[in-house]
């Protein structure tokens, strides 16, 4: 430990105050991100010590230059410290790349499982699926890719219209008439060239082979298709994942959602798709979705094999750039916390809800179903 290099957290301020009585001093260690407080009372020189911790300087070299401060009293602080993580051992940080800083520094004091660049390596590790690459799938692959997620896989059949211009954030209007797969890809390798991007510019259909897009080694998908209806798609999609323990994310979907929180899909720890969906069937009972008109070519449901509606035209009505931004958003606080694999993850399926013209964040709990096999095996 006396050869390693030691600072205090980035996100750590510390306020030191002298006290009357024995030359003792009172120092307070104050968590930006958490808010959280650690208070030791202390010798004068502890503090000098903490002050010569800059990461540059050894243990052993501080100490020779501080001379009182023996060896032992400096482990023990250091372990001390390290176990409230308040400090950082530098030299494990030599590998990571320094883009991450600010967010590793988040994740020391937020997710306390291990150091923070281990976090960012697990995150570093995902291959994520997006099954629809609209507003909200293309935000939520925005910031994953920005988080640190290499290895993803986009599906999407539609190509950019100008009418995308206003809410996907990687529409401009030098792609229009691009598939969207191919102008996400090249965006998102703009943020960080290192990343692997696997694209199908498919539909996703009742009949559609899962397993050409999805194999055993992804650790998540998110079905943010709004065409077919998303409770459909979900519903096909979810049944398969289950079968290999792969996690799903439904985020966004139709308009009345365009301002929701989205759900995660991994039983048994959530509801499964199909009491999940009960939940959608029950509270929406007698709705059934609709499609604005647009020319035909763009039909994508083939024979009408999800809905008995006839006619399908496609386009969805209206929404705003902030809304599907913010529910991508709500979605990725979410689904970040559960790919850091945090141990204090809560699986409690609350769905939010912000409705714009009353100003107010609503939620409600998917439940599951007292028949399910899938919940109650
Ligand atoms: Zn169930």
């Amino acid at each position: 430990m006396l050869n390693k290099f030691f600072k205090i957290q980035d996100t750590v301020d510390v306020y030191i105050k002298d006290l009357e009585q024995d030359g003792k001093v009172i120092i307070t260690f104050h968590k930006m991100t958490t808010r959280q407080r650690v208070e030791i009372i202390t010798k004068k020189n502890v503090a000098e010590f903490l002050a010569l911790l800059d990461g540059k300087k050894s243990v052993i070299e501080i100490l020779n230059k501080l001379g009182k401060f023996s060896s032992e009293e400096a482990e023990k602080l250091i372990t001390y410290l390290s176990n409230e993580h308040l400090l950082t051992d530098t030299s494990l940080n030599i590998d990571i790349d320094h883009r991450y800083d600010r967010q590793i520094n988040y994740f020391d004091d937020m997710i306390l499982d291990r150091r923070g660049s281990e976090t960012q390596k697990i995150l570093a590790s995902k291959h994520i699926v997006f099954l629809g690459c609209g507003a909200i799938g293309s935000t939520i692959a925005e910031i994953l890719v920005r988080a640190g997620v290499q290895s993803l896989t986009l599906v999407d059949f539609k190509k950019i219209t100008k009418s995308n211009i206003d809410l996907h954030l990687f529409a401009t209007e030098e792609n229009i008439s691009e598939s969207k797969v191919q102008a996400l890809a090249k965006y998102l390798t703009k943020i960080n060239q290192k990343i692997r991007i696997k694209t199908f510019d498919e539909k996703l259909l009742p009949n559609t082979d899962l397993s050409r897009w999805i194999d055993n080694k992804v650790d998540l998908v998110i079905n943010s298709c709004d065409e077919p209806y998303i409770g459909h798609t979900s519903l096909k999609v979810g049944r398969y994942l289950q079968n290999f323990k792969i996690p799903l994310y439904i985020a966004g979907g139709f308009d009345a959602h365009l301002m929701s929180s989205g759900e995660l899909i991994n039983p048994p720890f959530t509801p499964c798709i199909d009491c999940s969906q009960q939940t959608f069937t029950k509270a929406l009972e007698g709705w059934k979705p609709t499609y604005s008109h647009i020319n035909t070519s763009n039909v994508i449901v083939e024979n009408n094999q999800f809905d008995s509606e006839n006619n399908y035209t496609v386009g969805g009505a209206g929404g705003l750039i902030m809304m599907s931004s913010f529910s991508a958003n709500l979605s990725c606080i979410k689904i970040l916390q559960f790919l850091c694999e945090d141990s204090s993850f809560d699986h409690t399926p609350i769905r939010y809800e912000y409705l714009p013209n009353k100003g107010v964040m609503t939620e409600f709990v998917l439940t599951r179903q007292e028949e399910c096999n899938v919940c109650y095996k």
